[in-house]
């Protein structure tokens, strides 16, 4: 055999082996951007650990894990909202993680006690439509229940988790009663069914189809960072307010990662969550769905996710939020809305 020859099997050998041997992190995420694939490949160039992910929407990764049970081969899940991140571990799906660095960089409210961290901060805003209303009409959510909204209020269907979680926090900040009544107002003001996501409600409210709507921060900043003219006309009478400035702040949400219960690559998920920490990835990993990164004060090089970073937001534990969501219901039920 010649040597060059010998030389080319050798390496073959050398390559089949290397990627048997090497050292991987399965990551089920619910998230689907460009940017996570990059951050993959920063971890796996500082760590030598290969990301494998399996994206697919928050229903189909609980019942898939449910399925695969105690073999699933899956180390770390990536949920987005406080209601679906409770839901995860209420059925025992994560483990502990111990690091404190982890637990130095994000804020106690935003992480589960050790089940959960939160990666990402999105806000649920009021859009309003500026040729009927002035941001003078609106200071707090509750104001969405007066009078003068009467047929004018839109927003998905409540049993949505991002409505669940809004209701939870009023149910948090303001009593049940309370929540009750706002909720009977907003029925009573609603100009439409509850129907479609967030971004629909923007485009309703720039249609002039609905006076005010509710929606996640990053479905509006992905409208006004585009380049689409259908996006730019949707947001060209679409104004927002920042609820709640002057009282609790406004009701902030995340997107949180925790190691699975059953996880098979304890270490590498500890390795991979610790690296979801870090502020260089923050900045990536927020900014890649306009959200801002959960370490406080953390600048992206996103200039309108900057710009927009300082209100005061609601400093509910986000994992209280995500325990209410069946009292969040039960409201709902109670009043009709849908
Ligand atoms: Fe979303």
């Amino acid at each position: 055999m010649r040597l060059t020859t010998l030389i080319y099997f050798f390496s073959c050998l050398l390559f089949t082996v290397n990627t048997f041997a090497r050292e991987v992190v399965n990551v089920y995420t619910s998230r689907h951007y460009a940017v996570d694939k990059e951050i993959y490949e920063m971890f796996t160039k500082e760590t030598g650990v290969i990301v494998r992910e399996i994206s697919a929407k928050d229903q189909i990764l609980l019942e898939r894990l449910k399925n695969e049970g105690a073999t699933s081969p899956a180390d770390v899940l990536i949920l987005a909202d406080a209601a679906r991140l409770w839901r995860a571990t209420r059925r025992g799906l994560f483990r502990k993680y111990e690091n404190d660095e982890i637990d130095r960089r994000i804020p106690k409210s935003l992480r589960s006690r050790g089940n959960w961290v939160g990666l990402t901060l999105r806000a649920r805003i009021i859009v309003f439509d500026k040729r009927k209303f002035t941001k003078e009409d609106f200071s707090t959510y509750s104001d969405l229940g007066k009078p003068i909204f009467k047929n004018e209020f839109c927003s998905r269907s409540v049993t949505h988790p991002y409505m669940l979680s809004l209701l939870s926090s009023l149910i948090l900040n303001l009593g049940e009663n309370k929540a009750t009544n706002l909720s009977k107002n907003l029925v009573m003001n609603q100009a439409r069914k509850p129907q479609g996501g967030d971004t629909d409600q923007i485009r309703a409210v720039g249609a002039g189809e609905c006076g005010v709507a509710l929606t996640n921060s990053y479905y509006l900043i992905r409208l006004m960072r585009s380049s689409k003219p259908r996006d730019i006309e949707s947001v060209k009478n679409v104004g927002f307010v920042f609820p709640n400035q002057k009282t609790s702040g406004t009701h902030i949400n995340v997107t949180g990662a925790g190691i699975l219960k059953n996880a098979p690559n304890l270490t590498n998920a500890n390795l991979f969550l610790e690296f979801l920490t870090e502020p260089e990835t923050q900045k990536l990993f927020a900014s890649g769905n306009n959200e801002w990164p959960a370490i406080q004060g953390l600048a992206t090089s996103n200039k309108i996710l900057n710009k927009l970073s300082k209100f005061e937001k609601d400093k509910l534990d986000v994992e209280a939020i995500g325990s209410k969501q069946f009292t969040a219901q039960r409201i709902a039920d109670q009043v009709g809305w849908q």
